[in-house]
């Protein structure tokens, strides 16, 4: 449009009004009845402005609103504050409802008279329907998550009595027959017992270690205030067989207090201390549990004199069934360390290994929360 043939800014503005889809642009009289219309209006309550002008704005509320006087009492606010705003709902001319922003403001003139009423509204209900589409989203995928835990979990308890049962039944028959038999047998037979007997006795293990590993939850909770002396002295009285057998010398710096789960970080300080005995050199285990508080993190560690871990190694053995050593020296599983990570990373922490080999390795870890 050429400049010289642009209308009056007034005329321009009413025509902008009168044109916006997006809005219900209007005017209310001082008593709230409706004096203008737009077409983002008509476009969004659904009346023509023949049918609404001169009408109380009320008709614009669900009946409970009205029964609560709110349009008169957001004209009132309107008054006194200059403005009002909210997110409601509002019934269009078919009676259905919509998820309205609204902005109401009163009009004045020079005198402090109230002129009337200028009222903006939104149509919010795509952005609602949305917003509700994300929330069902979430809370439906957190309920599937929390049932296939739940679901596991009771696989793991039940595979775990249903396999231990035959299990149990294997060695003990081997047992038997190696003892009622054992003049009839020759060495290689009664070797051939011992087998099955220890391949049944590897498989409890490996059942039991898995159900541990299930049952480390990995999802984040509140933690008690927890004493890691009292914890660490728990562990260490589990494994008093392993070391006065082994003549291991346990020692450690004063532990902190920190937000976690006692029984679980028993667990860790259990599984750490025992490999640290078993994955020994030719030495009697020399083990230090240390602690230093750094920045945002407190970090734990214990620290052996044993055989080490292999470069190649170091990442590996946190994962699933991984390890390092494979001689028939060392019996295990290599679930420990995956149930140690799960506790760890359940905690907000890290969990990581140096080492170096033939002299000795020291498994860390970490928590978030200060120490005290
Ligand atoms: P497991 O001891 O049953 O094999 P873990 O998950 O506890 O299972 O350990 C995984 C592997 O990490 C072990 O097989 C071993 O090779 C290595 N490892 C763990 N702790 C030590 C340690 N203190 N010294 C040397 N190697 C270790």
């Amino acid at each position: 449009m050429n400049p010289q043939t642009l209308p009056h800014s007034e005329e321009l503005f009413r025509l902008m009004v009168e044109n916006v889809r997006e809005y219900a642009i209007f005017l209310l009289d001082p008593r709230g009845h409706v004096a203008s219309w737009n077409g983002g209006a008509e476009r969004i309550k659904g009346y023509s402005s023949r049918e609404i002008i001169g009408k109380h704005f009320s008709v614009f509320y669900p009946p409970e609103d009205i029964a609560a006087g709110k349009p008169a009492q957001e004209l009132e606010i309107a008054v006194k504050e200059g403005t009002y705003s909210e997110e409601g709902w509002r019934l269009r001319k078919d009676g259905t409802r919509f998820w309205a922003f609204v902005v109401l403001t009163a009009l004045f003139d020079e005198g402090r008279n109230l002129k009337g009423f200028a009222k903006v509204t939104r149509d919010m209900t795509d952005k609602l329907q949305i917003q509700a589409s994300l929330e069902k989203q979430v809370q439906d995928r957190t309920q599937e998550l929390q049932e296939s835990n739940r679901e596991l979990e009771q696989f793991a308890a039940i595979a775990s009595h249903d396999l231990q049962e035959p299990l149990r039944t294997v060695s003990m028959y081997a047992d038997l027959l190696l003892s009622r038999a054992k003049d009839k047998l020759n060495d290689e037979e009664k070797e051939f017992l011992k087998y099955a007997t220890d391949g049944a006795v590897r498989a409890q293990q490996l059942i039991k270690d898995l159900l541990d590993y299930a049952r480390a939850t990995a999802s984040k909770k509140e933690f008690a205030e927890a004493d890691f002396n009292f914890i660490l002295q728990k562990a260490v009285s589990n494994l008093q067989r392993a070391i006065e057998e082994t003549g291991a010398e346990i020692t450690s710096d004063p532990l902190p207090r920190a937000q976690a789960d006692g029984v679980q970080m028993a667990q860790v300080f259990q599984n750490l201390l025992s490999n640290a005995i078993k994955y020994r050199g030719k030495e009697p285990p020399k083990i230090h549990v240390s602690f230093q508080a750094g920045g945002e993190e407190c970090i734990f560690s214990v620290r052996d004199n044993g055989i080490g871990v292999p470069p190649e190694s170091r990442e590996k053995i946190f994962g699933l069934f991984q390890r390092a050593h494979r001689d028939k020296k060392y019996p295990g599983t290599g679930i420990g360390l995956a149930i140690c990570k799960k506790i760890i990373k359940s905690h907000g922490g890290r969990l990581w290994v140096e080492s170096e080999e033939g002299k000795g390795s020291a498994f860390f870890f970490s928590l978030p929360k200060s120490c005290h």
